[in-house]
Protein backbone atom coordinates (compact mmCIF):
# COMPACT_ATOMS: atom_id res chain seq x y z
CA UNK A 1 0.00 0.00 0.00
CA UNK A 2 1.11 3.23 -0.75
CA UNK A 3 0.97 4.87 2.81
CA UNK A 4 0.85 8.78 1.25
CA UNK A 5 -2.47 7.79 -0.22
CA UNK A 6 -4.39 5.48 1.96
CA UNK A 7 -7.70 4.45 0.96
CA UNK A 8 -10.75 6.57 2.98
CA UNK A 9 -12.23 5.12 6.29
CA UNK A 10 -15.31 2.95 6.25
CA UNK A 11 -17.77 5.28 7.38
CA UNK A 12 -17.16 7.07 3.58
CA UNK A 13 -18.10 3.73 1.82
CA UNK A 14 -21.03 3.32 0.18
CA UNK A 15 -22.65 -0.26 1.37
CA UNK A 16 -23.54 -0.63 -2.49
CA UNK A 17 -20.51 0.30 -3.88
CA UNK A 18 -18.27 -3.08 -5.84
CA UNK A 19 -15.21 -3.57 -3.35
CA UNK A 20 -12.86 -5.89 -4.98
CA UNK A 21 -10.27 -8.24 -3.60
CA UNK A 22 -7.17 -9.35 -5.71
CA UNK A 23 -5.33 -12.45 -4.84
CA UNK A 24 -2.08 -13.29 -6.08
CA UNK A 25 -1.85 -17.38 -6.38
CA UNK A 26 0.06 -20.30 -7.09
CA UNK A 27 -1.75 -23.66 -6.98
CA UNK A 28 -2.76 -25.82 -3.67
CA UNK A 29 -1.88 -23.10 -1.22
CA UNK A 30 -3.70 -20.32 -3.22
CA UNK A 31 -6.29 -22.24 -4.56
CA UNK A 32 -7.51 -23.81 -1.12
CA UNK A 33 -6.99 -20.37 0.67
CA UNK A 34 -9.27 -18.76 -2.12
CA UNK A 35 -12.15 -21.09 -1.29
CA UNK A 36 -12.38 -19.91 2.43
CA UNK A 37 -12.41 -16.19 1.01
CA UNK A 38 -15.05 -17.39 -1.02
CA UNK A 39 -17.45 -18.40 1.49
CA UNK A 40 -16.24 -15.28 3.53
CA UNK A 41 -17.64 -12.63 1.26
CA UNK A 42 -20.92 -14.62 1.00
CA UNK A 43 -21.46 -15.63 4.43
CA UNK A 44 -24.95 -14.21 4.92
CA UNK A 45 -26.25 -17.56 5.28
CA UNK A 46 -23.75 -18.98 7.94
CA UNK A 47 -23.29 -15.94 10.36
CA UNK A 48 -25.35 -12.46 9.00
CA UNK A 49 -23.01 -10.35 11.36
CA UNK A 50 -20.01 -11.17 9.36
CA UNK A 51 -21.12 -10.52 5.70
CA UNK A 52 -17.94 -8.68 4.40
CA UNK A 53 -17.43 -5.73 2.51
CA UNK A 54 -15.87 -7.39 -0.53
CA UNK A 55 -17.93 -8.23 -3.46
CA UNK A 56 -15.34 -9.21 -5.93
CA UNK A 57 -12.36 -11.19 -6.31
CA UNK A 58 -9.70 -11.82 -9.09
CA UNK A 59 -6.99 -14.01 -8.70
CA UNK A 60 -3.54 -13.48 -10.01
CA UNK A 61 -2.08 -16.71 -11.69
CA UNK A 62 1.34 -17.77 -11.56
CA UNK A 63 1.79 -19.32 -14.75
CA UNK A 64 5.93 -20.14 -14.09
CA UNK A 65 4.99 -23.82 -13.48
CA UNK A 66 3.61 -23.93 -16.80
CA UNK A 67 5.04 -27.09 -19.15
CA UNK A 68 4.88 -28.46 -22.76
CA UNK A 69 4.59 -32.15 -22.46
CA UNK A 70 3.83 -34.42 -25.28
CA UNK A 71 2.61 -31.13 -27.33
CA UNK A 72 0.20 -30.13 -24.88
CA UNK A 73 0.35 -27.05 -22.88
CA UNK A 74 -0.44 -27.41 -19.07
CA UNK A 75 -0.90 -24.69 -16.72
CA UNK A 76 -0.54 -26.49 -13.47
CA UNK A 77 -1.46 -23.49 -11.10
CA UNK A 78 -3.98 -22.05 -13.31
CA UNK A 79 -6.18 -25.50 -13.35
CA UNK A 80 -5.66 -26.00 -9.82
CA UNK A 81 -7.57 -22.80 -9.13
CA UNK A 82 -10.30 -23.33 -11.54
CA UNK A 83 -10.67 -27.13 -10.47
CA UNK A 84 -10.77 -26.12 -6.65
CA UNK A 85 -12.86 -23.04 -7.42
CA UNK A 86 -14.90 -24.96 -9.90
CA UNK A 87 -15.75 -27.97 -7.99
CA UNK A 88 -13.31 -30.10 -9.82
CA UNK A 89 -10.45 -30.85 -8.04
CA UNK A 90 -9.44 -34.68 -6.18
CA UNK A 91 -9.29 -33.14 -2.81
CA UNK A 92 -7.41 -35.52 -1.09
CA UNK A 93 -4.31 -34.96 -3.64
CA UNK A 94 -5.12 -31.51 -3.72
CA UNK A 95 -4.24 -30.97 -7.73
CA UNK A 96 -5.65 -32.73 -10.75
CA UNK A 97 -9.24 -33.79 -11.35
CA UNK A 98 -11.46 -36.04 -9.41
CA UNK A 99 -12.38 -39.10 -10.40
CA UNK A 100 -9.17 -39.28 -12.94
CA UNK A 101 -8.07 -41.67 -14.94
CA UNK A 102 -4.53 -42.60 -16.89
CA UNK A 103 -5.10 -44.55 -19.44
CA UNK A 104 -3.53 -41.81 -21.81
CA UNK A 105 -0.89 -42.04 -19.41
CA UNK A 106 -0.45 -45.65 -19.73
CA UNK A 107 -0.57 -45.69 -23.12
CA UNK A 108 1.98 -42.91 -23.56
CA UNK A 109 4.05 -45.20 -21.13
CA UNK A 110 3.63 -48.50 -23.92
CA UNK A 111 4.75 -46.30 -26.21
CA UNK A 112 8.14 -45.77 -24.07
CA UNK A 113 7.00 -41.66 -24.74
CA UNK A 114 8.41 -39.58 -21.69
CA UNK A 115 8.55 -38.38 -19.43
CA UNK A 116 6.22 -40.85 -17.05
CA UNK A 117 6.61 -38.72 -13.58
CA UNK A 118 3.92 -36.55 -14.88
CA UNK A 119 0.58 -36.70 -13.55
CA UNK A 120 -1.13 -35.86 -16.91
CA UNK A 121 -4.94 -37.92 -16.33
CA UNK A 122 -7.15 -38.59 -18.95
CA UNK A 123 -10.15 -35.68 -17.89
CA UNK A 124 -7.15 -33.19 -17.30
CA UNK A 125 -6.28 -33.84 -20.93
CA UNK A 126 -9.42 -32.50 -22.39
CA UNK A 127 -8.27 -29.08 -20.55
CA UNK A 128 -4.76 -29.08 -22.20
CA UNK A 129 -5.92 -30.22 -25.36
CA UNK A 130 -8.81 -27.25 -25.78
CA UNK A 131 -6.03 -24.97 -24.44
CA UNK A 132 -3.27 -26.02 -26.63
CA UNK A 133 -5.64 -25.67 -29.74
CA UNK A 134 -6.56 -22.26 -28.70
CA UNK A 135 -3.32 -20.90 -28.46
CA UNK A 136 -2.26 -22.56 -31.74
CA UNK A 137 -4.96 -20.15 -33.17
CA UNK A 138 -3.48 -17.28 -31.71
CA UNK A 139 -5.72 -17.08 -28.52
CA UNK A 140 -4.68 -15.55 -25.67
CA UNK A 141 -3.57 -17.26 -22.64
CA UNK A 142 -5.99 -14.81 -20.77
CA UNK A 143 -8.78 -15.49 -23.32
CA UNK A 144 -7.76 -19.16 -23.10
CA UNK A 145 -8.38 -19.20 -19.31
CA UNK A 146 -11.38 -16.95 -19.58
CA UNK A 147 -13.29 -19.80 -21.88
CA UNK A 148 -12.20 -22.45 -19.45
CA UNK A 149 -13.69 -20.76 -16.67
CA UNK A 150 -16.91 -20.47 -18.69
CA UNK A 151 -17.23 -24.18 -17.50
CA UNK A 152 -16.20 -23.75 -13.86
CA UNK A 153 -17.80 -20.54 -13.03
CA UNK A 154 -14.83 -20.42 -9.82
CA UNK A 155 -16.61 -17.30 -8.81
CA UNK A 156 -13.45 -15.49 -9.73
CA UNK A 157 -12.21 -13.79 -12.45
CA UNK A 158 -9.13 -15.68 -12.71
CA UNK A 159 -6.27 -14.22 -14.89
CA UNK A 160 -2.82 -15.19 -15.83
CA UNK A 161 -0.01 -13.26 -14.67
CA UNK A 162 0.96 -12.99 -18.16
CA UNK A 163 -0.23 -14.04 -21.35
CA UNK A 164 3.72 -14.29 -22.75
CA UNK A 165 5.25 -17.60 -21.82
CA UNK A 166 7.28 -17.85 -18.45
CA UNK A 167 8.97 -20.92 -17.51
CA UNK A 168 10.74 -21.39 -14.36
CA UNK A 169 14.00 -23.07 -14.68
CA UNK A 170 16.02 -24.59 -11.90
CA UNK A 171 19.87 -24.62 -11.81
CA UNK A 172 21.03 -28.14 -9.81
CA UNK A 173 24.15 -28.57 -8.51
CA UNK A 174 23.65 -32.42 -8.33
CA UNK A 175 26.12 -34.41 -6.74
CA UNK A 176 25.81 -37.07 -9.83
CA UNK A 177 25.12 -35.72 -12.81
CA UNK A 178 27.31 -32.18 -11.90
CA UNK A 179 25.31 -28.66 -12.54
CA UNK A 180 22.39 -29.03 -15.26
CA UNK A 181 18.62 -27.21 -15.46
CA UNK A 182 16.08 -28.33 -15.43
CA UNK A 183 12.61 -27.60 -15.75
CA UNK A 184 10.60 -26.38 -12.42
CA UNK A 185 8.21 -29.49 -12.65
CA UNK A 186 11.31 -31.53 -13.28
CA UNK A 187 13.28 -30.51 -9.97
CA UNK A 188 9.49 -30.45 -7.81
CA UNK A 189 7.73 -33.53 -9.22
CA UNK A 190 10.45 -36.56 -10.68
CA UNK A 191 13.28 -34.82 -8.10
CA UNK A 192 10.50 -34.17 -5.10
CA UNK A 193 12.99 -30.71 -4.34
CA UNK A 194 15.56 -33.43 -2.95
CA UNK A 195 18.69 -32.04 -5.11
CA UNK A 196 19.64 -28.63 -3.79
CA UNK A 197 19.07 -25.44 -6.47
CA UNK A 198 21.41 -23.33 -6.72
CA UNK A 199 19.20 -21.49 -8.25
CA UNK A 200 15.92 -20.41 -9.87
CA UNK A 201 15.41 -18.21 -12.87
CA UNK A 202 11.79 -17.19 -14.05
CA UNK A 203 13.00 -17.96 -18.01
CA UNK A 204 11.03 -15.14 -19.92
CA UNK A 205 9.61 -13.13 -16.93
CA UNK A 206 12.06 -10.34 -17.48
CA UNK A 207 10.66 -9.79 -21.05
CA UNK A 208 6.81 -10.81 -20.31
CA UNK A 209 3.87 -8.00 -20.03
CA UNK A 210 1.25 -8.42 -17.50
CA UNK A 211 -2.15 -9.75 -18.71
CA UNK A 212 -4.67 -7.61 -19.91
CA UNK A 213 -6.59 -6.13 -16.91
CA UNK A 214 -4.19 -7.55 -14.26
CA UNK A 215 -2.46 -4.18 -13.36
CA UNK A 216 -5.79 -2.11 -13.72
CA UNK A 217 -7.16 -4.94 -10.93
CA UNK A 218 -4.45 -4.27 -8.79
CA UNK A 219 -4.71 -0.63 -9.03
CA UNK A 220 -8.70 -0.95 -8.81
CA UNK A 221 -8.68 -3.11 -5.50
CA UNK A 222 -10.01 -2.33 -2.06
CA UNK A 223 -8.02 -5.33 -0.44
CA UNK A 224 -4.56 -7.17 -1.83
CA UNK A 225 -4.00 -10.67 -0.45
CA UNK A 226 -1.26 -12.85 -0.87
CA UNK A 227 -2.17 -16.59 0.50
CA UNK A 228 0.25 -19.03 1.94
CA UNK A 229 1.18 -19.49 -2.01
CA UNK A 230 4.95 -20.39 -2.27
CA UNK A 231 6.81 -17.34 -2.12
CA UNK A 232 9.61 -17.88 -4.04
CA UNK A 233 7.88 -19.89 -7.28
CA UNK A 234 4.62 -18.96 -7.00
CA UNK A 235 4.14 -15.36 -5.79
CA UNK A 236 7.89 -14.38 -6.43
CA UNK A 237 7.27 -15.09 -9.99
CA UNK A 238 4.22 -13.52 -10.42
CA UNK A 239 6.13 -10.43 -8.72
CA UNK A 240 8.99 -10.76 -11.73
CA UNK A 241 6.82 -9.70 -14.33
CA UNK A 242 8.12 -6.24 -15.22
CA UNK A 243 5.35 -3.45 -13.75
CA UNK A 244 2.96 -6.17 -11.18
CA UNK A 245 5.44 -5.51 -8.46
CA UNK A 246 5.52 -1.96 -9.02
CA UNK A 247 1.85 -1.51 -9.20
CA UNK A 248 1.27 -3.54 -5.60
CA UNK A 249 3.91 -1.44 -3.85
CA UNK A 250 1.77 1.71 -5.37
CA UNK A 251 -1.65 -0.05 -4.95
CA UNK A 252 -4.01 2.48 -2.39
CA UNK A 253 -4.80 -0.80 -1.44
CA UNK A 254 -3.49 -2.80 2.11
CA UNK A 255 -1.56 -5.93 1.20
CA UNK A 256 -2.00 -8.36 3.88
CA UNK A 257 0.05 -11.79 3.49
CA UNK A 258 -0.75 -15.25 4.95
CA UNK A 259 1.98 -17.38 6.09
CA UNK A 260 3.06 -20.77 4.03
CA UNK A 261 5.32 -21.41 6.45
CA UNK A 262 4.27 -22.61 10.13
CA UNK A 263 6.91 -23.46 12.60
CA UNK A 264 9.32 -23.68 10.52
CA UNK A 265 8.28 -25.49 8.11
CA UNK A 266 5.88 -25.47 4.84
CA UNK A 267 2.67 -27.28 5.03
CA UNK A 268 3.21 -29.08 1.98
CA UNK A 269 5.40 -29.25 -0.84
CA UNK A 270 9.32 -28.33 -0.71
CA UNK A 271 9.12 -24.69 -0.10
CA UNK A 272 12.32 -24.72 2.19
CA UNK A 273 14.48 -26.08 -0.85
CA UNK A 274 13.31 -22.84 -2.79
CA UNK A 275 13.69 -20.74 -0.06
CA UNK A 276 17.05 -21.99 0.30
CA UNK A 277 17.84 -21.77 -3.10
CA UNK A 278 16.89 -17.26 -2.38
CA UNK A 279 19.07 -17.54 0.80
CA UNK A 280 16.01 -17.14 2.78
CA UNK A 281 15.43 -18.96 6.17
CA UNK A 282 12.28 -20.93 5.83
CA UNK A 283 10.76 -18.93 9.03
CA UNK A 284 7.16 -17.35 8.82
CA UNK A 285 9.17 -13.85 9.99
CA UNK A 286 11.80 -14.30 7.48
CA UNK A 287 9.28 -14.77 4.72
CA UNK A 288 7.71 -11.49 5.66
CA UNK A 289 11.32 -9.52 5.73
CA UNK A 290 11.88 -10.97 2.04
CA UNK A 291 8.54 -9.43 0.81
CA UNK A 292 8.79 -6.25 3.14
CA UNK A 293 7.33 -3.47 4.11
CA UNK A 294 7.54 -2.02 0.55
CA UNK A 295 4.49 -4.89 -0.38
CA UNK A 296 3.18 -6.16 2.83
CA UNK A 297 0.95 -4.24 5.37
CA UNK A 298 -0.42 -6.87 6.74
CA UNK A 299 1.05 -10.74 7.95
CA UNK A 300 -0.97 -13.07 9.36
CA UNK A 301 1.28 -16.09 11.12
CA UNK A 302 0.46 -19.23 12.97
CA UNK A 303 0.15 -18.62 16.92
CA UNK A 304 2.87 -21.21 16.93
CA UNK A 305 4.98 -18.49 15.22
CA UNK A 306 3.95 -15.71 17.33
CA UNK A 307 7.15 -15.26 19.99
CA UNK A 308 8.94 -15.42 16.72
CA UNK A 309 7.58 -12.11 15.63
CA UNK A 310 9.05 -10.28 17.91
CA UNK A 311 10.47 -7.82 18.24
CA UNK A 312 7.86 -6.09 15.72
CA UNK A 313 9.05 -5.96 12.16
CA UNK A 314 9.29 -2.32 11.07
CA UNK A 315 6.38 -1.06 8.74
CA UNK A 316 4.31 -4.55 8.43
CA UNK A 317 1.67 -5.16 10.83
CA UNK A 318 1.26 -8.66 12.20
CA UNK A 319 -1.29 -10.94 13.78
CA UNK A 320 -1.22 -14.47 14.89
CA UNK A 321 -4.15 -17.36 14.69
CA UNK A 322 -4.59 -21.20 13.61
CA UNK A 323 -2.89 -21.22 9.92
CA UNK A 324 -3.73 -24.68 8.82
CA UNK A 325 -6.37 -25.15 6.39
CA UNK A 326 -7.80 -28.20 8.27
CA UNK A 327 -11.23 -27.38 6.45
CA UNK A 328 -13.84 -24.92 5.01
CA UNK A 329 -14.72 -23.31 8.26
CA UNK A 330 -11.53 -22.90 9.60
CA UNK A 331 -10.35 -21.25 5.79
CA UNK A 332 -13.04 -19.03 6.11
CA UNK A 333 -12.36 -17.50 9.26
CA UNK A 334 -8.39 -16.95 8.10
CA UNK A 335 -9.74 -15.00 5.19
CA UNK A 336 -11.66 -12.83 8.11
CA UNK A 337 -8.83 -12.38 9.94
CA UNK A 338 -7.73 -11.37 6.81
CA UNK A 339 -10.36 -8.94 6.19
CA UNK A 340 -10.22 -7.47 9.76
CA UNK A 341 -6.24 -6.96 9.70
CA UNK A 342 -6.96 -4.65 6.57
CA UNK A 343 -9.89 -2.80 8.57
CA UNK A 344 -7.56 -2.26 11.36
CA UNK A 345 -4.96 -1.08 8.87
CA UNK A 346 -7.80 1.50 7.54
CA UNK A 347 -8.58 3.52 10.41
P1 LIG B 1 1.50 -25.01 -5.36
O1 LIG B 1 1.67 -24.12 -6.56
O2 LIG B 1 0.55 -26.14 -5.61
O3 LIG B 1 2.79 -25.42 -4.74
O4 LIG B 1 0.72 -24.13 -4.31
P2 LIG B 1 0.98 -22.68 -3.72
O5 LIG B 1 2.27 -22.08 -4.15
O6 LIG B 1 -0.25 -21.87 -3.91
O7 LIG B 1 1.03 -23.03 -2.17
C1 LIG B 1 2.02 -23.85 -1.64
C2 LIG B 1 2.19 -23.49 -0.19
O8 LIG B 1 0.95 -23.69 0.49
C3 LIG B 1 3.19 -24.36 0.54
O9 LIG B 1 4.37 -23.62 0.77
C4 LIG B 1 2.48 -24.73 1.83
O10 LIG B 1 3.26 -24.52 2.97
C5 LIG B 1 1.26 -23.83 1.84
N1 LIG B 1 0.14 -24.46 2.53
C6 LIG B 1 -0.49 -25.62 2.20
N2 LIG B 1 -1.46 -25.90 3.10
C7 LIG B 1 -1.45 -24.90 4.01
C8 LIG B 1 -2.20 -24.63 5.21
O11 LIG B 1 -3.09 -25.38 5.61
N3 LIG B 1 -1.89 -23.49 5.89
C9 LIG B 1 -0.91 -22.63 5.48
N4 LIG B 1 -0.68 -21.53 6.22
N5 LIG B 1 -0.17 -22.86 4.37
C10 LIG B 1 -0.43 -23.97 3.64
CA1 LIG C 1 2.77 -24.16 -8.45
Amino acid sequence: MDGADGPAGPSSRDPDAVRRVVALAGGIGGARFLRGLLIALDDTGRDSNRKSEFTEVTVIGNTGDDITLFGLRICPDLDTVMYTLGGGINEEQGWGRAGETFAVKDELGLYQAAPQWFGLGDRDIATHVLRTGWLADGVPLSEVTRRLCERWAPGVRLLPMSDDPVETHVLLDDPVQGERTVHFQEWWVRLHAAVPAKSITAVGASAARPAPGVLEAIEAADLIVFPPSNPVVSIGTILQVPGIRDAVVGARAPVIGVSPIIGGAPVRGMADACLAAIGVATTARAVAEHYGPALLDGWLVDDVDAATMQPPLDGIAVRSRPLLMVDLDATAAIARSVFDLAADLRV
